[in-house]
């Protein structure tokens, strides 16, 4: 294990993150939206239908980290302002990932959470400069990386002084390649044994298939995840951004329930 000090389990003390009405790490918490926000229409259209299916939170990307740079790159401040909108429609917190440094601090006044993408878990200025903001930092785990690597990343935000960190496992490169990346559900249980963060599972990035992403929310249920973030669009097939993992809102809707079923089933067994 790397050098990890303030994000080691001591006393079986957790974190819990206060946002909105949701403490994270207590309650479950259901993340959904697009992964990129590409209009006003229809990322207020999918607010609506993902806070109807019972989401806590909205997630859209305005910056995206694309493997070309040719793709869709994001609407930037534009998509931010959108998904302010779709905060006061809602009521939503708004979760979006931040790629520079340099957004960081203004990019706090149109986000409740602070996503660092897998691209970037290990770019220590970035880590650096959220672990100074005001504003709780969901660190998703590098394609490549170890669970102590990733810790380390999170150690990273806290020595900062943010203690508000929530880990997002979210699929690892293997040698398999039917699906998008490999889920380690083994880092949900590991990181709890290790530390006091709260980490939730991406089913979406994890599979890149829309028939593998039900069963596997479900199994993050089973696994105590602290919750699960999810890619949802209105129109799939037209999307700017992994149209091929977007789950429609009535797909999404029919998931939600059951995970909600599954949720208070795993409160009784303990
Ligand atoms: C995303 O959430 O849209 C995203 C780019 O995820 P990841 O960093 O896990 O690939
Ligand atoms: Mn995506």
């Amino acid at each position: 294990m790397n050098d990890i000090r303030l994000v080691t389990l001591e006393n079986n003390k957790k974190t819990t993150i206060q946002v909105g009405n949701i403490r994270i790490g207590q309650d479950f918490v259901l993340i959904a939206g697009p992964c990129s926000v590409e209009n006003e229409e229809h990322t207020l259209n999918i607010a609506t239908a993902v806070k109807k299916a019972g989401a806590n939170m909205l997630r859209g990307g305005a910056f995206k980290p694309r493997t070309s740079p040719y793709s869709f790159q994001g609407l930037g401040l534009k998509g931010l302002k959108i998904l302010k909108k779709a905060q006061e429609l809602t009521g939503m917190p708004i979760v979006s990932e931040v790629l520079d440094p340099r957004d960081v601090s203004w990019m706090c006044d149109y986000v409740d959470i602070l996503q660092i993408g897998a691209r970037n878990m290990q770019n220590f200025s970035l880590l650096k400069e959220v672990g100074k903001a005001e504003r709780p930092v969901l660190l998703k785990r590098g394609m490549y990386s170890t669970i102590s690597e990733w810790l380390s990343c999170a150690e990273y935000i806290l020595k900062e002084g943010n203690s508000d960190v929530i880990l997002c496992e979210r699929g690892i490169r293997t040698f398999e390649t039917y699906s998008r990346n490999t889920l380690d559900l083994s880092a949900v249980p590991a990181i709890k044994e290790l530390s006091h963060l709260p980490i939730i599972v991406d089913p979406t990035h994890a599979t890149g298939r829309v028939s593998l992403i039900p069963p596997m929310s479900l199994a993050a249920v089973v696994s105590r995840a602290d919750g699960l973030i999810v890619e949802v669009h209105d129109n799939p097939e037209e999307a700017l951004s992994d149209k091929d993992q977007a789950l429609t809102p009535e797909s999404f809707s029919e998931m939600a329930d059951k995970i909600f079923r599954l949720r208070d089933f795993m409160k009784e067994l303990n």
